[in-house]
């Protein structure tokens, strides 16, 4: 709330934030033991082909049962894990787990399974020095190949700096896809889209939520517009956040293959989403 407010914020909710501030400290400490602890774990929300209504993908997505807190939404502790730097390990620790559960997937369901995983990367893990090599070992002792990982980036980390940049190209020279998350709500330059390696775009849940909001042109705008960029220039386009029949079509007419959302399927346990990959046809389509 303070970074949208401003300095003005700051000052007059003076007590407020420094309230905050204990509280992330504490919050802080208290993640850093968590991933020791084993308090964390991964929910995979499914991607699918909203033409045929197969499944297509999965995106992992990190769960924090606190002992005493109980579940802590990972919209509040990823920023704080960010701000202090525990994202890094943080993020090594998804990375591994969800390359471990991808490779179980594709031993118990065969063809069945699913071919790639999305992992969110934070910024500050693209600009460890390691990063490349750390995904290079993880795909490797996973006995993954590099096009069964999908890292998403969001478009502030593309604009970060050469760092980062040389590391996204580096994944992608070695096969890593690369998707833009929330895309459209970022301070992006469609030249960005050129100058960088990316194979997806993942439209933002705000412009799927303008299809039902009175339909408000400008985010219909947006959608429709982002559907055609991908086409025009090769990628695939995800649309997230997909809460309705009536979302889900229209998108679909829009021009969009693959989609995300609450109607379709909300992030599941690892078993419930193998489930999914030894049926054949998951969603109406
Ligand atoms: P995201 O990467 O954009 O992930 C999509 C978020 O939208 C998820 O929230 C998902 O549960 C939610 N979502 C999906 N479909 C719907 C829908 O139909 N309706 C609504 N209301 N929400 C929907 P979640 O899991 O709470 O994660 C929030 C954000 O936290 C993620 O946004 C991502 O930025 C971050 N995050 C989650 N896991 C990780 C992680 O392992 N590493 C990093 N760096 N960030 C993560
Ligand atoms: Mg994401
Ligand atoms: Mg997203
Ligand atoms: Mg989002």
């Amino acid at each position: 709330a303070a970074k949208e407010g401003g300095k003005a914020a700051w000052t007059r909710f003076e007590p407020r934030m420094r309230q905050d501030v204990v509280n992330h400290a504490r919050l802080g400490s208290e993640l850093h033991n968590a991933i020791i602890r084993r308090e964390l774990f991964l929910l995979y929300q499914p991607v699918f082909d909203i033409v045929t209504g197969r499944l297509h993908g999965v995106e992992a997505l990190v769960r924090w049962q606190h002992p005493t807190r109980g579940f802590v939404s990972p919209g509040d502790f990823i920023p704080v894990a960010e701000r202090s730097g525990l994202i890094v390990p943080l993020g090594s620790w998804v990375l591994r787990e969800a390359c471990e559960q991808l490779a179980r997937w594709h031993s118990d369901h065969g063809d069945g399974a699913i071919k790639a995983i999305n992992v969110n990367v934070a910024v500050r893990q693209l600009r460890e020095s390691g990063f490349v090599d750390e995904v290079a070992a993880v795909l490797s002792e996973t006995g993954l190949l590099p096009q069964n990982l999908v890292l998403e980036v969001t478009e502030s980390s593309v604009a970060d700096g050469r760092q980062v940049r040389e590391t996204l190209h580096a994944l992608h020279e070695m096969g890593v896809r690369l998707a833009l998350d929330d895309f459209g709500t970022g301070h992006s330059s469609l030249s960005l889209l050129r100058a960088f390696p990316v194979d997806v775009l993942k439209l933002d849940k705000s412009f799927v939520d303008g299809i039902t909001d009175g339909e408000d042109r400008g985010r219909l705008a947006v959608a429709a517009a982002v559907a055609q960029l991908a086409e025009y220039l090769q990628l695939s386009a995800v649309a997230e956040g997909i809460e309705s029949e009536a979302q889900l079509e229209r998108l679909r007419d829009m021009g969009y293959r693959l989609g995300q959302g609450f109607f379709m399927a909300k992030p599941l346990a690892a078993d419930e989403a193998g489930a999914l990959m030894s049926t054949p046809a998951s969603i109406v389509a």
